[in-house]
């Protein structure tokens, strides 16, 4: 080509003058980059010409963040989390079932960021132990719909007869071959759940190449229904067939055994045995106060808390005593609350705690965002934007990713920027890839790779969410793109943009 000038290349969108990072390659240097339709086409120190350009200088370039553990699977949820900087946004510890439903649904209304699901181990046990709770013959693709069955003690606390195996490994099976991501296995809601019977769904899950992504069944500090007895079963399953073992938000289930637990978890890792661990960066858990787990004669002594350390999300107050505590239980089975079980804000020691789950190598960073509800105790599923004032959740789904940001990395320089982006991207697609192919894709700052990246001031970038006001955004998440189109631009959501794509293995039936 000599003697004529190469055109420049037109990219789409061109980023410049950002600190580019990227996990997998280790580059952490200042670079321009190219996008062509959804994908990065150059990561380059030299200038390039786009379309649109936008200077990106002081700030830094990264893959958006991937959260493996997301319930909030709606509209307001996603951009909510948009702004804390996830870009793909996954439900795989409940999953969902019927499958193909799920993404049908999800495709036809728009989805901000990408989306996807496992199938629902849950979903299947309540329609096969409790039939007349399926509707039309098959379970509705809802988290809330399961959610308010938990009270139901048929599904919940029964042993399945054999026949009942066989038929709720059918409907996983179903699940699986219409793309679910994997197994999500919510043990911890069904206490009456056997070793045979998960034995059976860990053998489904090896037979298919999946990962099963589990709420272990006992979060208790007291034998013999303990967080460890948990583990060492989940451990177990692990290597006797196998599958990829996913353990759901460790921190919140060990409680104040984690340091038993990693011990437990690392030494397997060393045996060989295919296990991943995730957690989100707060010491308070969230979930139905129907739920077994808050039985409330041994609430306390298992999980080492209070009555007062219960809040309702609906309202956010404290419960004052142990009846009121089963008032609201029997009159609201399906009323979020939240258990604070450790005070990592105030306590050195409790901090250390967390941390030993949310720095642990291999990690994913994940939020386990729980659905937002309005005043009147709703699911709050409306695109209206902006936001109508007083939403409520756990405040995690709206700032888990920015207040790790803010808080470990900015303030505690417990860790550094590119190891706290690979935590919280690039872990989450090494989880998933062996069985999602697709996913090799995600979390990587290099050419060929989806254009799935946020741009933000690490100067300030911050969680605004509190447990008293949980539904504030992140800020400092300047432009967050999702396949090559801006979601937020300079801080503005876009509420016309729906470039969210699935996240799905391939259909087989
Ligand atoms: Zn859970």
């Amino acid at each position: 080509m000599t003697g004529t000038q190469d055109p420049h290349p037109t990219y789409d969108l061109v980023l410049s003058n950002g600190r580019v990072i990227d996990p997998e390659t280790n580059l952490d240097e200042i670079r321009n980059v190219g996008i062509l339709a959804d994908r990065i086409a150059a990561v380059t120190g030299d200038p390039l010409e786009g379309r649109v350009a936008v200077d990106a200088s002081g700030m830094i370039v990264a893959p958006g963040f991937i959260d493996l553990h997301s319930h909030g699977q709606n509209i307001p949820s996603h951009r909510i989390q948009a702004f804390d900087g996830v870009t793909t946004a996954l439900e795989l510890e409940a999953g969902i079932l019927p499958v193909g439903e799920f993404y049908d649904n999800c495709a036809q209304e728009g989805r901000p960021i990408n989306y996807g699901a496992s199938a629902g181990w849950g979903f299947a046990r309540l329609v096969t132990m409790c039939p007349e709770q399926a509707v039309n013959g098959k379970p509705v693709p809802r988290l809330a719909y399961l959610f308010d069955k938990f009270n139901i003690r048929e599904w919940t606390e029964s042993l399945a007869t054999e026949a009942q195996v066989h038929k709720i490994l059918e409907w996983t099976d179903q699940g699986l071959r219409e793309g679910g991501l994997g197994i999500g296995v919510l043990q911890g809601y069904t206490p009456g759940a056997g070793a045979k019977e998960m034995l059976a769904l860990w053998s489904l899950a090896a037979e298919q190449g999946v990962g099963t992504f589990t709420h272990i069944q006992n979060a208790s500090l007291v034998d013999p229904r303990s967080s460890v007895s948990s583990m060492i079963q989940l451990m177990g399953l692990a290597a006797s067939t196998g599958a990829h073992t996913h353990i759901c938000h460790w921190n919140s289930t060990s409680l104040r055994d984690i340091p038993t637990i990693r011990e437990i978890v690392e030494n397997s890792q060393k045996a060989g045995l295919k296990v991943t661990t995730e957690a989100y960066v707060y010491g308070a858990g969230s979930s139905a106060i129907g739920a077994s787990i808050y039985e409330p004669e041994e609430v306390e002594a298992r999980l080492g808390v209070k009555f007062s350390d219960f809040t309702l999300v609906k309202n956010n107050k404290s419960f004052e005593s142990k009846e009121e505590f089963i008032q609201e239980r029997k009159a609201h089975p399906e009323n979020l609350i939240l258990m604070h079980y450790l005070h990592s804000d105030n306590d050195p020691q409790d901090a250390a705690l967390l941390d030993l789950s949310v720095l642990y190598p291999g990690a994913s960073i994940c939020s386990d965002a729980i659905t937002w509800i309005d005043a009147e105790g709703n699911w709050f599923e409306s695109e209206e934007w902006p936001l109508p004032k007083g939403l409520q959740s756990h405040p995690r789904a709206a700032g888990n990713y920015c207040r790790f940001l803010r808080k470990w990395v900015r303030e505690r320089q417990a860790i550094t920027w590119i190891e706290a982006i690979r935590q919280s991207s690039l872990n989450g697609a090494l989880i998933l890839e062996d069985s999602v192919p697709s996913m090799r894709k995600k979390g990587r700052l290099q050419e060929g790779m989806d254009a799935d990246i946020i741009v933000f001031d690490p100067e300030t970038v911050t969680d605004n969410a509190s447990f008293k006001e949980p539904c504030q955004l992140s800020s400092g998440m300047n432009h967050v793109i999702v396949n090559g189109t801006f979601l937020i631009r300079d801080g503005q959501l876009d509420p016309e943009a729906f470039p969210g794509r699935p996240v799905r293995r391939p259909v087989t039936a």
